[in-house]
């Protein structure tokens, strides 16, 4: 058996799971415009000439982004166009 700390833990190790960290732990985070009339062009989608209007964005990179599977590509893959195309 192994000794027992004599404090209590002061540090806690978290592992990620899954292929890549979530965007969000790089502090990228999906926000909604709140003008209700403002739909900009997501630039995944843009990408692929594609015109995908959508109220989200990031907020780090201010960003329009579809919240399902754009904002995961625009920050998680290397080659935005060809990982939206793949998609569909
Ligand atoms: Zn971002
Ligand atoms: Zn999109």
């Amino acid at each position: 058996m192994s000794p027992c700390p004599d404090s209590p833990w002061l540090e806690v190790s978290v592992d990620f799971y899954g292929p890549t960290p979530t965007a969000a732990a790089f502090g990228h985070f999906s926000a909604k415009f709140d003008d209700k009339n403002y739909r900009p062009v997501c630039k995944v989608c843009a990408s692929v000439k594609k015109r995908a209007q959508t109220r989200f964005y990031c907020l780090a990179c201010n960003v329009a982004l579809c919240v399902e599977n754009c904002f995961r590509i625009y920050h998680t893959e290397a080659d935005i166009a060809k990982a939206r195309q793949q998609l569909q």
